[in-house]
């Protein structure tokens, strides 16, 4: 017998073989598949797929033997591997001086017959064989042989495949570990950054307050910025738990009615359609598969943004809008307020973009990339059509398809 040398490249053959975690794991139908097909096509009672790893080859998938592995100085697939390019045939071992005494041919499995395949990763190293093996001497045909290599070739995909699954899954995990490390953030940012502050603000307005404290005009003045920046701060962090909460956590898939999520909406802004005596439009909407919180959310923002950027003096008017294009419904809100420049149009959307100083319009630059999530998370897109002076058109389309086509407009009058 002799036994096989090991290949020039077996420290990287090994390390590749390694990467593919596949040693001593269990039977998998995708392997067991593919060497039933080999032992079909070339009709022998044995196929296997053999990872020959430093001192055995263990198999994968074993089709007509018993054996889990062999050492690798009695290993046929051992010689295999050698050439990584080369199907090796070995028609009877027992007239190979290679194989004769081989303890494999002279006892059980009683190898005679050999036909191994190499399996070869992408960076070229032969991490095994898919092979076929019978108790008889035979011949094979050119066609099985390429047969074998196409096989072959599908193990390796397969291999391959197995361990970008690997690899996503720990990817995965990652993700869920650093999720939990923001959420943890999250919560540290909501109590013990914003309780200091709300101590900041609360004795700001004390100082201010208080008859016993005499404050010069200057100091006042100092104080009463003071209290504005931590609250300003205190709205920034308070925005932006809302953006990391709209990005991530639970999501309902639930039939909505767009109509209920912007009457709550209007509901929450109240208090300013009222002062502002805004005149809104609702055209009708059908109902979409989503999330009601998530979508309320949305048409809050883009709501308040309508009432928020007019011109001085002028009454804000806003349009729900509905419209059917192509096969898909694109949902919008429209106001007649200052309107977007055409260069900003796609900058806005992104957190702490802002137009305009805080002098002119009150806000943290939050708002639409919250609403950006919110449609990202259901599927769709949105984006804005507007001229400076004319009014905005925000317009949305989500993934999943309206259960009914949106019919004619209904007018309510600013609540
Ligand atoms: P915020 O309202 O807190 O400033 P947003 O993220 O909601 O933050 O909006 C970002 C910027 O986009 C605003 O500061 C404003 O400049 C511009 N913008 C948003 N909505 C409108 C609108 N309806 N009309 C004009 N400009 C708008």
């Amino acid at each position: 017998m002799i036994e096989a040398a090991k290949p020039p490249n077996e420290i990287e053959r090994l390390a590749a073989l390694r990467s593919f975690a596949i040693l001593d794991t269990d039977p998998e139908e995708s392997f067991d598949e593919i060497a039933r097909l080999a032992s079909y096509i070339c009709g022998t009672p044995i196929a296997l797929v053999s990872l020959v790893d430093e001192e055995r080859q263990w198999f994968k998938s074993r089709i007509g033997l018993d054996a889990a592995e062999t050492p690798r100085s009695v290993a046929f697939c051992a010689h295999a591997i050698q050439e990584p390019s080369q199907v090796l045939v070995v028609q009877n071992a027992h007239g190979d001086r290679r194989f004769a005494d081989n303890p494999l041919v002279t006892g059980a499995p009683h190898v005679c017959f050999y036909a191994g395949a190499p399996l070869v990763e992408k960076s070229g190293q032969a991490v095994g064989t898919l092979c076929v093996i019978d108790h008889h001497p035979r011949e094979i045909s050119a066609e099985k042989i390429e047969a074998l290599r196409v096989l072959a070739h599908q193990v390796t995909t397969q291999l391959e495949l197995r361990k970008k699954g690997i690899e996503l899954r720990a990817l995965a995990e990652e993700l869920v570990h650093a999720n939990q490390d923001l959420d943890e953030f999250a919560r540290f940012a909501a109590h013990d950054l914003q309780q200091p502050l709300n101590n900041i603000i609360a004795l700001g307005d004390l100082l201010r307050t208080d008859e016993e404290v005499e404050l010069s005009p200057d100091t006042d003045e100092n104080i009463r910025l003071m209290t504005e920046s931590s609250w300003r701060m205190h709205q920034l962090i308070r925005d932006l738990l809302v953006l990391s909460r709209a990005g991530r956590g639970e999501m309902h898939h639930d039939e909505v009615s767009l109509r209920s999520c912007v009457d709550d909406a209007l509901g929450a802004l109240d208090s300013e359609l009222r002062a502002r005596h805004v005149d809104i439009r609702i055209e009708e909407l059908p109902p979409v598969r989503g999330d009601r919180t998530l979508l309320t959310q949305l048409f809050q923002n883009l709501i308040g943004n309508g009432i928020k950027f007019v011109a001085p003096g002028t009454t804000p008017r806003i349009q729900i809008t509905c419209a059917r294009d192509g096969d898909q419904t694109v949902f919008g809100v429209r106001d007649n307020g200052i309107g977007i420049p055409a260069e900003s149009v796609e900058k806005i959307f992104a957190p702490f973009q802002r137009l305009h100083p805080q002098r002119d319009y009150d806000g943290t630059g939050v708002g639409l990339s919250i609403v950006r999530k919110v449609v990202e998370r259901h599927g769709g897109r949105i984006w804005v059509e507007s001229e400076p002076g004319r009014g905005s058109h925000f317009r949305f389309v989500l993934g999943t398809a309206p259960a009914a086509a949106p019919a004619a407009e209904t007018a309510a009058t600013g609540a």
